[in-house]
């Protein structure tokens, strides 16, 4: 009858679902020894200028070594946040970030930013700019080495917090723009210097006019503000040329290089400055 069927039915879901929510448990419990278990590591993507053909710093991207996987951040970020684990790891990135900063100018005479990603609530914390400046001192780095990127509706919410950091001079960027909520009005006076098109409207340039037309949009909005504004996930050359045509000079993405650990990035780094061969560079220099 129905009811054995329910039941049939319930059984049938129910071992998938255990499975799901021990599968989280465990998730949850080895997360909360990543960080002294040393699993947690950051990978690195450059920034490029396509105006002058340079790279100009990079981006910190967490992973974490989980099992012999390297789990990305999209899997445990929501997790730590709802574990309250999200702030001794974000204070992990930091200080990783600022550790690797050192690294890279005293061994390899490489003193560029590294921009970090801060959730939400770091920002309510009335002591990162406090957390920011003595990591700063105690790396010996300048202000340049570490910036920070932030998300609209994290602006919106912690505009004191962000107003305070721009003032005392710490590089600011908003990510992922235009999926989020941001008040125009605001707008005119964000204490931010960079704006970073979301990748969900690179994709589509060349696909689609209307990602054209808020890819345009978005640009002018920038400079008309003063901001600097770089697309993220640019992936083509057809992409890269598009965005160009419409003075958006500043890209990330898996054309350029993916995000990489720290020693293959320096690699990249010194193979690209030397030989000047890869896909992107010859297409700069047919123009
Ligand atoms: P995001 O800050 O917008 O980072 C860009 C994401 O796009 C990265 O994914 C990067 O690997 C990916 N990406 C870069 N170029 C391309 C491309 O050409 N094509 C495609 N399809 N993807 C590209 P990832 O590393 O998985 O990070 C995802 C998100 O997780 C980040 O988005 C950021 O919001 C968050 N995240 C990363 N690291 C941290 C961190 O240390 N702390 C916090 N709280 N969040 C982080
Ligand atoms: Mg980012
Ligand atoms: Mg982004
Ligand atoms: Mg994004």
């Amino acid at each position: 009858g129905a009811a054995k069927d329910r039941g049939r039915t319930s059984q049938m879901y129910a071992p998938h679902v255990r499975t799901r929510g021990q599968e989280r448990l465990k998730m949850e419990a080895a997360l909360h020894k990543a960080i002294e278990r040393g699993e947690m590591l950051l990978h690195y993507q450059p920034k490029i200028d396509t105006f002058t053909g340079h790279m100009s710093g990079s981006e910190a991207l967490l992973r974490w070594n989980f099992r012999n996987r390297l789990v990305l951040p999209t899997e445990f970020i929501p997790l730590a946040e709802e574990s309250g684990l999200i702030e001794p790891i974000s204070e992990w990135v930091l200080a990783e970030a600022a550790r690797q900063a050192r690294l890279w100018r005293d061994e390899a005479g490489y003193d560029d930013s590294i921009a970090v990603n801060l959730p939400s609530r770091m920002f309510e914390r009335e002591d990162l700019l406090g957390t920011v400046r003595g990591l700063i001192e105690r790396q010996s780095l300048g202000l340049h080495n570490l910036q920070l990127e932030i998300t609209e509706t994290s602006v919106m919410k912690n505009l004191a917090q962000v107003y305070q950091l721009s003032n005392a001079g710490v590089g600011l960027s908003i990510d992922d723009f235009g999926t989020g909520y941001s008040s125009l009005a605001y707008m005119t006076r964000l204490p931010v210097s960079l704006i970073k098109i979301d990748r969900s409207f690179v994709r589509d340039l060349g696909l689609t006019a209307q990602s054209q037309a808020v890819v345009n949009t978005v640009i002018a909005l920038g400079h008309a503000l003063n901001l600097r504004v770089l697309a993220e996930g640019v992936e083509t050359l057809e992409q890269m040329r598009i965005l160009r045509r419409l003075g958006c000079y500043w890209m990330q993405g898996f054309l350029f290089a993916p995000p990489m650990s720290a020693s293959d990035f320096l690699l990249w780094r010194s193979q690209v400055l030397l030989a000047e061969t890869a896909l992107w560079q010859a297409e700069l220099r047919r123009e």
